[in-house]
């Protein structure tokens, strides 16, 4: 039988390393990857087209790809436009553009996973452009018209009034939410049964989650590593927590 080979994003630390650990635990071969070069990584800052090109052009040559964690992610300190534009670069973009390259390469059977948050329940915008968000029929494109309207909105001092929250992080995981539905869809009529679907790993104890949080990298990550190996007919287009579909 052919090797199951997985792709984890920010694999060096904290939820990404753990993810990483479990997959192969599971016998899965994972090609770990990390924003600055590190012995046994391959280097992927996620906002670079070069290394997401390599990172692709080495998948293809390796014969194909399982199951792709996008678990990179940043929580930026203060609120302004730029934090804004810099957070959806990674946590959104990011995502989007890796997903995007090594869609070619998966093999049938595929499982795509986004590590979200709670920050990315749709609760956190409210008016119309929470309708806007939350519309099943939202296009890739509406999606993107949405985020840059957002920074719009942001730098004209508006986004409150709008409906948006003050928090840039918050959108790009709600955006993230939104994606994993388009791609969903996007998917459905491909004939390699991929599935698609975020992960709410909780309140974790890693870098970005600081000390006191009362979850372990080992809860956090089960959940995003069930959804990489999720049996075919399995859910997509799902927001998960402890292997239980959540409202978003
Ligand atoms: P972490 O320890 O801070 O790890 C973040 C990882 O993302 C690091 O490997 C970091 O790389 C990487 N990263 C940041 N910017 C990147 C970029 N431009 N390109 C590639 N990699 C990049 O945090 P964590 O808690 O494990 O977070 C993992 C995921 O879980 C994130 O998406 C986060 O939003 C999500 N999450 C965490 C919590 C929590 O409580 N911890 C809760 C909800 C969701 P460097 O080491 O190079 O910085």
């Amino acid at each position: 039988m052919q090797d199951r080979v997985a792709v984890v994003t920010g694999a060096n630390r904290g939820i990404g390393a753990e993810v990483t650990r479990q997959l192969r635990e599971n016998g899965i071969r994972v090609i770990t990857t990390s924003r600055e070069p590190l012995d046994g990584f391959a280097t992927l800052d996620v906002t670079r087209a070069d290394h997401i090109d390599a990172l692709a052009r080495r998948v293809k040559a390796d014969g194909g790809l399982d199951a792709l964690v996008n678990n990179a992610g940043v929580s930026l300190d203060g609120f302004d436009a730029d934090v804004a534009r810099r957070t959806l670069a990674v946590n959104l973009f990011g995502a989007m553009h890796v997903t995007d390259a090594l869609l070619p390469s998966m093999r049938p059977g595929a499982r795509i996973v986004m590590v979200s948050s709670g920050m990315g329940e749709l609760s956190g915008v409210r008016g119309e452009e929470r309708a806007r968000i939350a519309d099943p029929e939202l296009t890739r494109e509406g999606l993107l018209a949405l985020v840059e309207s957002f920074v719009r909105d942001v730098a004209a001092g508006t986004h409150a009034r709008r409906g948006w929250p003050s928090n840039a992080y918050s959108v790009s995981k709600i955006a993230m939410n939104a994606l994993v539905r388009v791609l969903a869809r996007e998917l459905a009529a491909d004939p390699r049964g991929i599935l698609v679907n975020a992960e709410n790993p909780g309140w974790v104890r890693t870098r970005m989650g600081g000390r006191s949080a009362p979850r372990s990298v080992e809860d956090g990550a089960r959940t995003a590593v069930w959804l990489a190996t999720l049996p075919e007919g399995g859910p997509s287009g799902g927001f998960f927590r402890d292997e239980q579909a959540i409202p978003w």
